[in-house]
């Protein structure tokens, strides 16, 4: 897709013409990961040629975040073991935890676990990545009442229109739009509509000029942000901690950042490291990522 369909379209143009970029890759529909690759890839040879890293020339507010882990179905123990083996090895205390399971006591007994073993000492948020419907899901918040949830995230789905609503209207902590709102207009409509109150950008679909739209548009707004995680390699995750730590309103929350942890290699030619619950930016111009050819060879797939 980038070889044959958007890269002739933007050869020839300077790094600062990206609005001419951005109308000529409009033109095709969808591919969000490709054109926020290339979106990506224009920012890093930007920042490189004026010696800046993109976190400087986006917004530049810190150079670091704290990182959020997920953790994904399994019995309370084991979640509860799994994250006491993240905490002690990275310093990570803040959790987001996959529910969307049936019944929903399997999952509202995990976060209740974790409360329980952990007291007051992480954050615990929720992420249904719409597996329930609306009243299984108000009826999993009312279990997880007293459990001091950060956030709900995509518990039902979005096109459940009315059931949605009435279940925002209804949680009482932020209600996080994260598949349901992957470009600033579908922000602007499900906020609107009263389908969310708060959004994920995740910059692996909408690169650093898309999720720069949706950052104003939340201040704008009002709404609290998480940045989030596309299942992205440490390139990825690189990409959404440059972002995240650009601006006060991206930094604020811990960036779902960890999930690299679980892969077995990557392309980073120096690897990177998570400690005391934190992930850094790279040093240096652009976004200090200097991939291994030897690495970039063995996966390449053209
Ligand atoms: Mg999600």
């Amino acid at each position: 897709m980038l070889n044959t369909v958007f890269a002739p379209q933007v050869v020839g143009l300077s790094l600062l013409e990206r609005e001419t970029v951005h109308r000529r890759l409009a033109r095709t529909v969808g591919n969000p990961a490709a054109k926020s690759a290339l979106d990506m890839a224009i920012w890093d040879a930007l920042g490189q040629s004026l010696d800046v890293s993109v976190t400087e020339l986006l917004g530049g507010y810190t150079d670091r975040m704290r990182v959020s882990h997920m953790l994904g179905f399994d019995e309370p123990a084991a979640m509860v073991a799994e994250a006491e083996r993240i905490r002690d090895t990275y310093g990570i205390t803040t959790f987001k935890v996959k529910v969307g399971r049936r019944p929903v006591t399997l999952d509202t007994a995990v976060v209740r676990a974790l409360r329980e073993r952990f007291g007051t000492a992480v954050d615990l948020y929720v992420d249904g990545n719409r597996g329930w419907t609306a009243a299984e899901s108000a009826r999993a918040m009312k279990e997880m009442a007293d459990l001091d949830l950060l956030f709900a995230e995509e518990l039902c789905p979005a096109d459940d229109v009315l059931g949605r609503r009435w279940l925002v209207s209804q949680v009482d902590v932020p209600f996080i739009a994260d598949e349901s709102a992957v470009s600033p207009a579908d922000v602007t409509r499900e906020i609107l509509g009263g389908s969310a109150t708060a959004i994920s950008i995740k910059t692996a679909r909408t690169g650093f000029t898309r999720s720069q739209r949706t950052h104003h548009l939340a201040e704008g707004l009002g709404l609290e942000v998480v940045m989030g995680n596309q299942i992205d390699g440490q390139l990825g995750s690189l990409c959404t901690v440059a972002f995240g730590a650009s601006y006060e309103l991206t930094a604020r929350r811990p960036g779902e950042l960890s999930n690299f942890l679980d892969m077995s290699d990557d392309l980073l030619a120096e690897p990177l490291s998570i400690a005391d619950g934190e992930l850094a930016i790279r040093p240096g111009a652009g976004l200090g990522a200097a991939i291994d050819p030897g690495k970039l060879r063995h996966y390449r797939l053209d």
